[in-house]
């Protein structure tokens, strides 16, 4: 398995060419110096979330705002195809505490240079019960939402959740936000989410949360803790097919 890949050090960066987005431009919100993450999954490709972080502060919206205006302005002039932005970067954007004022000026700019492209999140889903979170997540085209553990145990041993938020609210809260893609990561060897027992339990919760489609994927870079190993192809289609079959919900495996 390759090492852990270094944080973006742009608030635009990409864009990065992915079987699941097309191309897509990458924003982020967070710190460059520094991960800043609600959860400590131990498969991140950006390595633990840091106990100390450093002391670099959070731009504010209309910073963040300018350097999108810029990068856009540059993409577009160099003719970049894009057919999607993603607020992603650095940990969990959603963390920002002016992500929603980011959307708001993220969208405009998205019609000024590139208004075929949608514009997505990627989320730990640890902040859906926070009415400004679910506001913010209302005004985005594409909400995918991470959902790798089908308990409380394995969702503490897998993603590391740091908030107060509890498993049960936060699965509760996915059931209540409409149009969601939800993104699982299997992953086996010091970890594993894929024996019997859990995917039997995670196709029963997914089919209770009810979501738009799954994309079932699993690790292809170095993670954050040793001896994290990908899940062979068949057994990921299996997961997938598993799911579609008992709940009827679309689910496509990435690798
Ligand atoms: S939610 Fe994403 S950024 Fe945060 S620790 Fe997990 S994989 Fe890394």
């Amino acid at each position: 398995m390759p090492e852990t890949i270094p944080l973006q050090d742009t608030t635009v960066y990409g864009p990065i060419q992915s079987r699941r987005l097309g191309s897509s431009l990458g924003i982020n919100v967070l710190p460059v110096s520094h991960k800043v993450c609600s959860s400590n999954c131990v498969y991140c490709q950006y390595g633990w979330t840091p106990a100390n972080p450093s002391q670099e502060r959070l731009k504010r919206a209309p910073v963040l705002l300018a350097e999108i205006r810029e990068a856009f302005e540059q993409h577009a002039r160099e003719g970049t195809q894009v057919d999607c932005i993603t607020i992603a970067g650095n940990g969990e954007p959603t963390l920002h505490p002016d992500l929603y004022d980011v959307v708001i000026g993220l969208k405009r700019l998205r019609d000024a240079y590139f208004s075929a492209a949608r514009v997505g999140i990627l989320t730990d889903a640890t902040q859906v019960t926070r009415p400004r979170v679910r506001a913010t997540l209302a005004l985005l085209d594409t909400r995918y939402m991470k959902f790798d553990a089908a308990d409380e145990a394995t969702w503490r041993r897998i993603n590391q959740p740091m908030g107060a938020i509890g498993f049960t609210g936060m699965v509760d809260a996915l059931k209540t936000l409409p149009e969601i893609i939800l993104q699982s990561m299997f992953i086996q060897g010091a970890y594993d989410n894929t024996d019997e027992a859990h995917v039997a339990a995670w196709v029963r919760a997914v089919g209770a949360i009810r979501p738009l489609s799954v994309q079932v994927y699993t690790v292809d870079r170095g993670t954050a803790a040793p001896g994290v190993t990908e899940v062979p192809r068949e057994q990921l289609l299996e997961i997938a097919n598993r799911l579609t079959t008992i709940t009827g919900i679309p689910a496509e495996v990435f690798d």
